[in-house]
């Protein structure tokens, strides 16, 4: 199977805070698949480290108040460009993210608390019918 995956579940350093979230019983998993690693927001244009940034309404917004929503945009579509070219299987996410969260992600407020929803890539696989497993699911810890 090809499978799309957040690439700092990976081990690639490409978290807001210059580090990733490896998560060995993914890469156990892939072993015997092809992979499809992603960034949406590195792929957007936004630099490693940089500012976090959470879901305010239909806005990406920094800690310092700035509004990303565009750069988010822009990495959400490249990276749905490359499911859609790779014909993409499923993909494996990971959660609470702005971009590739799925069933919930922070609420905006920099608090660390948790709402139902989306971020701005998985919306768009969604879109498309593609499945989507989470990392941190019971699948996966
Ligand atoms: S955008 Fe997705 S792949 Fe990139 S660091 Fe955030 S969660 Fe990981």
């Amino acid at each position: 199977m090809r499978i799309l995956v957040s690439a700092c579940l990976l081990g690639y350093n490409c978290k807001y805070n210059g580090k990733n979230n490896y998560n060995s019983k993914i890469v156990e998993l892939l072993k015997e698949h092809e992979v499809v690693p992603v960034c949406p927001e590195m792929l957007g244009g936004l630099s490693c480290p940089r500012i976090p940034c959470e879901k305010v309404g239909d806005k990406i917004m920094d800690k310092e108040g700035n509004d990303c929503t565009k750069q988010f945009i822009k990495g959400a579509e490249i990276a749905l460009n490359i499911a859609k070219e790779k014909q993409v299987d499923f993909a494996i996410l990971q959660r609470r993210s702005p971009s590739c969260g799925y069933s919930l992600i922070y609420d905006g407020t920099f608090n660390g608390n948790l709402i139902v929803g989306s971020g701005i890539f998985a919306q768009k696989l969604q879109s498309l019918d593609i499945p989507i497993m989470e990392a941190e699911s019971e699948k996966f810890v």
